[in-house]
C-alpha cells in the first residue's frame, strides 16, 4: 500500500504558518489584500471564488470582491483591473477564469500588473520561471512542489514524467522540476505521445494533469513511484446521493497498491492550490513593502 500525501493536511499547515505571518505583517501596519474579480454567474466559478475568499478570511488576508455582470465589456473589465493595479492597498489581483464567451482571457492576463499577478499567469512571471528565477509561481504547480517538499520526496536526479502540457499546469510543473534546486530529469507527455504507458512506467515521479477521469492505470506506473494527481473530474456514480463523484486522472484504487506515495482526489492538489494563492498574496504584500519573500 502506498503512503497518502494529503493536500488537506499540508494546506492546513501552510495556512497556519500564513496566519502567523499575516499577524506579524499587520503589526508592521501592512494588511495583505487580494482583489477577486468574478465576471458572470458560472456556478463552479462562484464556488471557487467563495472558497478563496473564505480562506483569506481564515488567514486574516483582506479580500475585496468585484462581481461583474456577464454583459461586462472587455474595456470595462480591463479598466477595473487598471484601477486595482494603481491601488497601493491592493497587493494581489485574481480574475476568475473561465470568462463568459466573448471576453479575451489573454488580454486580461496581460492587463494585470506582473507585480500583483498572484495567479502567476502573466508572461513576465512565466518567463521568470523559464529563466530559473521564479517570482509568482502559478498556484497549482506551486502546490505540487510543496507537496513533494513537505513529504520529503527528493526530486534530484529522478525521472519525472509530466502528463499534460497546459500553460496552467503541465508546462510550468515540468519547467520547475527540471530547474536548479529540483534537478529532476523531466519528460513531458501529451495527446500525441507514442506509447505513453512505456514512458510513464519509467517515471520515479509521475504527475498527471490531463483532465481524463482515471486515465492512469496500474500498468502505466512503476512500482514504488510517487504519483501526483492534478486532475479533477466528475463521473456518474448512482450509489452517491448526488448521482456523481469526483475522481482524478489516476485510477486511484488500482494505482495505490503499486505506488510508494499517491495524492487523493478530492483532498489532494485541490486544497494546495488555494493555499499557494494565499502564499503568493502574502509575498505580494511583502515585496511591495520592500520585504523578502516567505521561507515556505
Ligand atoms: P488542459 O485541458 O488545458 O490540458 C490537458 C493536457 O493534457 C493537454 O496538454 C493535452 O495535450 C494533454 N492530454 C490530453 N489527452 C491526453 C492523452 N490521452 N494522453 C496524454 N496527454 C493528454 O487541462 P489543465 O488545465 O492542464 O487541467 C488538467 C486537469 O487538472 C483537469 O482535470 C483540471 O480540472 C485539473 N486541474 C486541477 C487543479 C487543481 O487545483 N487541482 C487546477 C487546475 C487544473
Amino acid at each position: 500500500m502506498s503512503e497518502l500525501i494529503s493536500g488537506k493536511i499540508i494546506s492546513a499547515q501552510i495556512n497556519d504558518e500564513l496566519r502567523q505571518e499575516v499577524d506579524l505583517l499587520k503589526a508592521k501596519g501592512i494588511e495583505p489584500c487580494l482583489a477577486v474579480v468574478l465576471v458572470g454567474e458560472d456556478p463552479a466559478s462562484e464556488v471557487y471564488v467563495r472558497n478563496k475568499k473564505r480562506t483569506c478570511e481564515e488567514i486574516g488576508i483582506k479580500s475585496i470582491g468585484h462581481n461583474l455582470s456577464k454583459t461586462t465589456t472587455q474595456k470595462e473589465l480591463e479598466t477595473l483591473i487598471s484601477t486595482l493595479n494603481d491601488d497601493p492597498a491592493v497587493h494581489g489581483i485574481l480574475c476568475q477564469f473561465p470568462l463568459p464567451e466573448g471576453l479575451d482571457e489573454t488580454s486580461v492576463i496581460l492587463t494585470i500588473s506582473p507585480e500583483k499577478d498572484v495567479d502567476g499567469l502573466h508572461p513576465f512571471n512565466a518567463g521568470l520561471i523559464a529563466m530559473g528565477k521564479p517570482r509568482f509561481i502559478s498556484c497549482t504547480p506551486y502546490g505540487v512542489l510543496q507537496m513533494l517538499k513537505r513529504s520529503s520526496i527528493s526530486t534530484s536526479g529522478k525521472n519525472a514524467v509530466v502528463l499534460g502540457r497546459s500553460n496552467l499546469v503541465g508546462r510550468p510543473i515540468a519547467t520547475l522540476l527540471s530547474s536548479k534546486g529540483w534537478d529532476a530529469t523531466v519528460t513531458v507527455c501529451h495527446s500525441r505521445t507514442d506509447d505513453l504507458a512505456e514512458v510513464t512506467s519509467q517515471a520515479d515521479i509521475l504527475i498527471a494533469a490531463i483532465g481524463i477521469p482515471q486515465f492512469v492505470t496500474e500498468k502505466m506506473v512503476k512500482k514504488g513511484a510517487v504519483v501526483i494527481d492534478v486532475g479533477i473530474n466528475r463521473i456518474d456514480d448512482p450509489s452517491k446521493a448526488k448521482g456523481s463523484r469526483l475522481v482524478g486522472d489516476v485510477f486511484f484504487e488500482e494505482v495505490e497498491a503499486k505506488a510508494a506515495f499517491i495524492t487523493p482526489v478530492p483532498g489532494g492538489v485541490g486544497p494546495m492550490t488555494i493555499a499557494m494563492l494565499m502564499v503568493n498574496t502574502v509575498n505580494a504584500a511583502r515585496w511591495q513593502n520592500g520585504l523578502a519573500e516567505l521561507n515556505i
